[in-house]
């Protein structure tokens, strides 16, 4: 496996108190493989995104589990381990990418900067080709390379920037590519572009990719696999056509009615009931009961571990894949 983590907790300390981002997550990746990691704002998925990369903000800590990354314990690395882990094994596509980019200088300076450090992280006096770069920019379609790369990233649209990102990431060549909502920062006529994008880098590059995205129906053109997130957890992992034509969790099941249908004209949109629980103290048994239109006693006391069903593995008392083992909390 290119990627396994293991049981990973995560928190933060806020004034609120310590907010429990990740809870005993674990999840794996293959190499040439894709995962489409889905929820709810606040359901942990960018944090899994940089707890990955080691790039937790100062008040994120890990509690709890490991990450083996190309076959290196991610967290028991120095920082200068990590850092020469960033961009040779592991590239991240921020959610705004204009902050991945120094503002006052110009975009091909910056990417030479970035290959010359990779190039004396690896012993070697590179400072990147020209030739090398252009083929990277046209590669991910960036219209007229050579003017792009003389600008400042202010005078680039969002779309321009994303694809300069990406296009750094394939110069240094990493086996992963973790893209936090890398259609966000993009109008809705570029998003299609961009997935179109990501889906033919991954099968050129034959790169890994973890693709983090609110929209269920994103996840459906990207992925080999869907691994759906609630508060902190991951609640529902199976291939991509499984989780959404025949979803399991009862939460997965209200993200897929949610999707819009080309075939539905009148009516309002369907939503999810509820609101996401607070991090801070979230429910006692299964996080999603308060809003659980199937929710039963046993529910709200005991936490459903992840358990195989049908192909899949699912968090639910619904599916008794395996005999409760109810706990004396
Ligand atoms: S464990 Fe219970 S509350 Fe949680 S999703 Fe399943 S049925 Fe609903």
């Amino acid at each position: 496996m290119l990627l396994e983590v293991n049981s990973l907790s995560v928190n933060y300390r806020t004034e609120r108190g310590m907010v429990r981002a990740l809870t005993d997550l674990s999840l794996s990746l293959g190499e040439r493989e894709s995962v489409a990691i889905v929820g709810e704002s606040g359901s942990g998925k960018s944090t899994l995104g940089v707890s990955i990369v080691r790039l937790l903000p100062p008040n994120g800590l890990y509690a709890g589990g490991n990450i083996s990354l190309d076959g290196k314990n991610i967290l028991t690395l120095s920082q200068r381990e990590v850092r020469s882990i960033r961009g040779s094994v592991v590239f991240m596509v921020f959610q705004d990418p204009l902050n991945s980019l120094n503002p006052v200088k110009r975009v091909g300076d910056q990417i030479t900067e970035a290959l010359r450090i990779k190039g004396v992280r690896e012993g070697r006096n590179y400072n990147g080709d020209r030739k090398e770069i252009i083929e990277s920019f046209k590669s991910v379609r960036i219209p007229d390379p050579d003017l792009i790369l003389e600008r400042y990233p202010h005078e680039l649209s969002g779309g321009q920037i994303q694809r300069v990102i990406i296009a750094l990431g394939l110069l240094l060549k990493p086996k992963l590519l973790i893209a936090d909502e890398p259609t966000s920062a993009v109008d809705v006529t570029l998003q299609a572009q961009v997935i179109k994008l990501l889906n033919d880098l991954k099968a050129e590059y034959g790169l890994s990719v973890i693709f983090i995205t609110h929209d269920i129906s994103v996840a459906y053109n990207v992925a080999d696999k869907i691994a759906v997130m609630y508060a902190g957890k991951v609640v529902e992992i199976g291939p991509t056509e499984d989780v959404i034509k025949s979803p399991l969790h009862p939460y997965t099941q209200g993200l897929v009615s949610c999707i819009p249908s080309s075939r539905k004209t009148e009516g309002l949109l369907k939503t999810i009931g509820g609101s996401p629980p607070s991090l801070v103290k979230p429910p006692v048994g299964c996080r999603y009961h308060p809003r659980c239109p199937y929710a039963m006693e046993v529910c709200t006391t005991n936490d459903p571990e992840l358990a195989s069903v049908k192909g899949s593995s699912v968090a639910c008392w619904l599916y008794p894949s395996k005999p409760l083992q109810l706990s004396s909390s």
